[in-house]
């Protein structure tokens, strides 16, 4: 008998349900765009109701491509972090759009709290930085801006929640109100050391205790949808962050083992198992998951500019007609010839925090045309994450010997070689490439007793390509030394 799992990935841009089969092949895909608001600048909203019915509505087109009579054996959640939505708790209705990561309205809260000297214990605590990203400043903003919210939520009339949480609530019949461990951890409100909310951190942000939801492991029972839904009760048993996710859908389940996702920006997050690791170069702590039992904390690193470098060469400069034109382009040439293109649309990541930085191109000359340019711009990817992975390798004081990637670049095989010589590294690519999805099946399966210990899940990986290191490592020092020089000439000319 096939067992599957639904595996429901609320993300950014679209909700998309996905269902598997107990050999981790993929059995339906189904997936709605949702709506982006920008109600002024620096602030991006969501609502609320038409992602539960992009929810709805992909779960439902996915359960009719279940094979006849079968049924689901376990579902999953995963989600975009930090989106901050409150909502009544007897209509289900928002009271206010979802705040999404990406919004920057509340720069002014988090810069008065660390003049006020509350970084180094928030950072002790929950192992963030002191930023608007995360959610904490997020419902202070709509407890204060919103009429009457404030009131209503010290009665307990109120309830916040991380996407996942809202889903849940709903697909649950608002029964349940809980979040996992992963989300938990990327509120500022959460103490990654004692696993529980943060009473003076509750009490900093002035958020009423009722708001919050339960947190639980990510494998745990958290709920049943009722059959009246779907046509059919199906258990909820795994939630975790999107980056949680796809970290356990890589198969990153040991200390030391690492997977980049290469999209609009980069995102890189290692495990380090029952290690809390400080960062010394502003990398964020975070929780990694917890299941079976069992605790593991991360590293994470981002960087802003991956894909979007690709965007804005197709859609602001026009040189290039698709996305993937590039690959054929960079691969017809030998070199850059010199060229150098530090990404800085929106400012520097992780390590080099310069918010204020904006992108360059270096080393130009009459011989260069778009072929350099767009070659410079992918291998921009590889040196960021080589920045990161310095950073990474510092903080725990390890070495890497394998870099699992996944995102819509990692298609684009010269980059993945690319990648591999640069950061002289093995870079492995899965079969599925929908990891965000993948790992959070897994988690559910896991919560179901699908499979009886967290290392079983590992039997399920299985990549689709690999490359290996072909330049030695003398090769690259040259390029690496140009691209320092170009970041510290960028970051010199924004300081001025
Ligand atoms: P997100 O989840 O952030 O929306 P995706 O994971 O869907 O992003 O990846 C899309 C990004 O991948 C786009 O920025 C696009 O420019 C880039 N991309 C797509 N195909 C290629 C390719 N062949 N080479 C390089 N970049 C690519």
């Amino acid at each position: 008998m096939t067992r599957y799992i639904l595996a429901i990935d609320q993300g950014t841009t679209s909700s998309r349900a996905m269902i598997f089969d107990d050999q981790g092949a993929v059995v339906a895909t189904c997936q709605q765009e949702i709506t982006q608001y920008f109600p002024e600048d620096g602030w991006v909203e969501h609502d609320g109701m038409e992602i539960i019915r992009t929810v709805i509505d992909t779960v439902a087109a996915a359960l009719k491509k279940l094979p006849d009579g079968e049924t689901i054996a376990a579902v999953g959640i995963t989600n975009q972090r930090e989106t901050t939505l409150i909502w009544d708790r007897k209509t289900g209705e928002p009271i206010h759009r979802a705040i999404v990561w990406q919004d920057r309205r509340t720069a002014d809260l988090c810069r008065q709290l660390k003049q006020d000297g509350h970084e180094e214990s928030i950072r002790d605590k929950t192992g963030l930085l002191l930023d608007p990203y995360f959610s904490a400043s997020k419902i202070k903003w709509i407890l204060d801006h919103v009429e009457g919210v404030r009131r209503r939520a010290e009665q307990g009339e109120l309830a916040f929640g991380t996407l996942d949480s809202f889903i849940l609530w709903h697909l649950t019949g608002g029964r349940v109100h809980a979040t996992d461990v992963t989300n938990a951890s990327r509120t500022l409100l959460f103490n990654i050391r004692d696993m529980a909310w943060d009473p003076e951190l509750i009490r900093l942000f002035d958020i009423p205790e009722a708001l919050l939801p339960e947190v639980h492991a990510c494998d745990h029972h958290f709920g049943d949808v009722p059959a009246e839904l779907f046509g059919q009760k199906m258990a909820i048993t795994g939630i975790a962050g999107d980056q949680q996710a796809a970290l356990i859908g890589q198969d990153c389940l040991e200390p030391g083992q690492i997977k980049a996702t290469y999209g609009t920006g980069g995102f890189i997050m290692m495990n380090t198992g029952d290690q809390i690791i400080s960062s010394q170069n502003r990398l964020l702590t975070t929780v990694a998951y917890q299941m079976g039992g069992q605790v593991a904390y991360a590293l994470e690193g981002s960087f802003f500019s991956a894909g979007s470098a690709i965007q804005w060469l197709r859609d602001g400069l026009g040189i290039i007609d698709s996305a993937a034109d590039c690959e054929a382009l960079a691969r017809s040439i030998d070199s850059t010839g010199g060229v150098y293109m530090v990404p800085a649309f929106t400012g520097l990541g992780a390590p080099h925090w310069t918010p204020e930085a904006r992108g360059t191109l270096f080393g130009l000359t009459r011989a260069t045309g778009k072929a350099e340019i767009v070659r410079a711009a992918l291998e921009s990817v590889a040196f960021q994450t080589a920045d990161l992975l310095a950073a990474m390798a510092q903080d725990a004081n390890i070495s890497f010997d394998i870099l699992k990637v996944d995102g819509g670049m990692v298609v684009n095989q010269w980059l993945l070689q690319f990648l591999a010589d640069i950061l002289q590294l093995e870079v492995i690519r899965p079969r599925v490439s929908e990891t965000t999805a993948y790992g959070v099946a897994l988690i559910a399966g896991l919560g179901a007793g699908l499979y009886d210990r967290v290392n079983k899940m590992s039997i399920f990986y299985r990549y689709h390509s690999v490359a290996s290191v072909k330049v030695v490592a003398e090769d690259t020092v040259l390029q690496k030394n140009n691209w320092n020089n170009a970041v510290r000439s960028t970051c010199y000319y924004s300081d001025r």
